[in-house]
């Protein structure tokens, strides 16, 4: 019998990076259909299943702070379209792999995507579709990170998953201090008291507030999301 997963609803945060090869930008084959491949193996299991898509990997709107050129609410919102790509990609990839979906966007584009209503987002994952939500929050000075924490109260999700490229939280960068340790359990407080930063702070005090826990880990390490959807001990635990 296939294995039993321990949660029913969950949101996963891809951020932009699950789109790329590690250290470029833009967009891989290869790392997307990787990404989709893990991601339908889960859905496959039954699991009610939304996705925020980040849009680091094309363009993050912080990066143009300062330009004399583009104002930076305007890079927040050229940000905000750069996650409609990643996601039209996650859709057609998902889809190779016989797993329906449903593309929805806060930003209207309604030649590209539905645009996002909370009890048809519902509707969709009761019949069984992924469904991939992108242009984030729709306003200007926040990440994917809010959206994923917004969208996760919305949708009445157990758990937000979010994949990155180190396997949890450590107390320092890993890659600079071979002393930092790295945590299995961590409260919100400890996360807000050490700037911990696993998401950014208002989607860290959205989660606090709601009582939404956050499981970190490794996204490339082939069948991780398989794992955390099964309950093994991976990543990092942020609960209350
Ligand atoms: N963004 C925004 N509002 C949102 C979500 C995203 O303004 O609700 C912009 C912001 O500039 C952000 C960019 O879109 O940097 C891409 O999203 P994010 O940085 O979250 O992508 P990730 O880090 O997950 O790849």
């Amino acid at each position: 019998s296939p294995p039993t997963p321990v949660f029913r609803r969950v949101l996963l945060k891809l951020s932009g990076e699950s789109f790329c090869k590690p250290g470029e930008g833009g967009l891989s084959e290869e790392e997307i259909s990787r990404i989709a491949r893990q991601t339908a193996q889960v859905a496959r299991l039954g699991v009610s299943l939304a996705i925020v898509v980040g849009g680091g990997n094309i363009l993050r709107g912080a990066t143009l702070r300062g330009s004399k050129v583009i104002r930076e609410t305007t890079a927040h919102y050229m940000g905000m379209t750069a996650t409609m790509i990643n996601g039209l990609a996650l859709q057609d990839a998902l889809e190779g792999q016989s797993i329906p979906t449903r593309l929805m966007t806060t930003i209207r584009m309604d030649e590209c995507a539905e645009p996002f209503i909370r009890r048809r987002a519902l509707s969709h994952l009761e019949n069984g579709r992924v469904v991939i939500l992108v242009t984030g929050t729709g306003s200007p000075y926040v990440t994917t990170d809010t959206a994923a924490a917004l969208r996760g109260k919305e949708l009445e999700v157990e758990v937000i998953l979010k994949a990155t490229k180190v396997d949890g939280v450590y107390s320092a960068p890993p890659e600079k201090n071979p002393h930092a340790i790295r945590y299995d359990h961590l409260t919100f407080e400890q996360v807000m008291q050490d700037q911990l930063k696993i998401m950014d702070m208002t989607a860290i005090g959205m989660c606090l507030e709601n009582k939404l826990p956050i499981l970190v880990f490794d996204f490339k390490k082939e069948g991780n999301m398989m794992r955390a959807i099964l309950g093994e001990p991976i990543g990092t635990w942020v609960g209350s």
